[in-house]
């Protein structure tokens, strides 16, 4: 059998121990180097990249690594060249985050205020939910001085059991719609047995306007301003008769003289207020009719 030279040299330094060793001491070198490099430079170099990476992701997350920065204000005391740089990066951070979720929350809450400040408060009316009166709410009015929160504006009252019209729409308040029709009911029954007809329409004059009173305490609004006055200017019957306060309140004994009169008396115990051609010239062609307060109580009533 033949052998190899390195067979060889391993007998030989097998036979003696000198000359194995001096055989063996490379090898043994070689194989140190190969394994103890590898864990060594693990520890190094892991120091210095972590400081490196978290240096590098905290000026780069400035605009998205919010997390990040909160930790560093606690070793805030440890290093002066890291305090200085987060602080300023961080505030960018938390004030963008605060008014992003703050301004849906406000601007929901905005919205629905606003209807709530435009909604209108009124007062439902009686006569009118009951057909007593013919007509329908308008939106307040704001004047000044003038005004009424739910005025009405009317085109007909009921009557004895019928639609009798207006002239033309008045604007006025719930007491007066419901008053105006009281008052037509009395009329209309007197023409029917007197006239032998019934008032077919009322002439309606002024209602709301906003201005002074007339013809006795100038400087006063007026209750026209509050709509709480309605001028009558005459009727129509249903024979076609049309009776003026201005013609036929004179002779006062003929049959229209004395329906204006009936009218007018009538009006007094509805009304708080009645003037007619006998309270002064501002009213001679005209009834002015209207629910004004007279005396502390609002119980007194004029009637001229
Ligand atoms: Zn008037």
């Amino acid at each position: 059998m033949r052998h190899s030279p390195i067979v060889l040299a391993l007998l030989l330094a097998l036979a003696s121990p000198v000359a194995a060793q001096d055989f063996l001491q490379p090898l043994q070198d070689l194989v140190e180097d190969l394994s103890p490099r590898r864990p060594a430079p693990k520890p190094a170099p892991k120091v210095e990249p972590a400081e490196a990476a978290s240096e590098t992701k905290a000026d780069d997350g400035v605009t998205e690594d919010a997390p990040p920065p909160i930790p560093r204000p606690r070793p805030a005391g440890l290093g002066t060249e890291a305090e200085a740089p987060p602080p300023p990066a961080e505030p960018p951070d938390e004030p963008e985050a605060t008014p992003a979720a703050a301004e849906p929350e406000m601007a929901e809450p905005v919205a629905p205020a606003e209807p709530a400040a435009e909604r209108v408060y009124q007062t439902a009316c009686p006569a009118l939910l009951s057909g007593l009166v013919v007509g329908k709410m308008l939106p307040p009015i704001a004047e000044g001085i003038c005004g009424e929160r739910s005025p009405l504006e009317l085109d007909a009252v009921s009557a004895n059991g019928r639609t009798i019209p207006l002239s033309s729409p008045v604007t006025t308040n719930c007491e007066m719609a419901g008053a105006l029709a009281e008052w037509t009911a009395d009329v209309d029954a007197y023409s029917r047995a007197a006239m032998d007809s019934p008032i077919a329409e009322l002439t309606t004059g002024t209602s709301y306007m906003c201005r002074d009173r007339v013809g006795g305490d100038e400087g006063f609004t007026s209750e026209h301003g509050f709509a709480n006055a309605i001028d009558l200017v005459g009727f129509t019957l249903e024979n076609g008769e049309s009776i003026s306060v201005k013609d036929q309140w004179q002779p006062a004994t003929a049959p229209e003289g004395k329906l204006l009169r009936q009218s007018h008396g009538a009006a007094c115990g509805i009304f708080t207020t009645v003037l007619g051609p006998e309270a002064n010239a501002d009213h001679e062609d005209h009834l002015h009719l209207d629910l004004g307060c007279h005396g502390q109580t609002c119980t007194a009533q004029i009637c001229e």
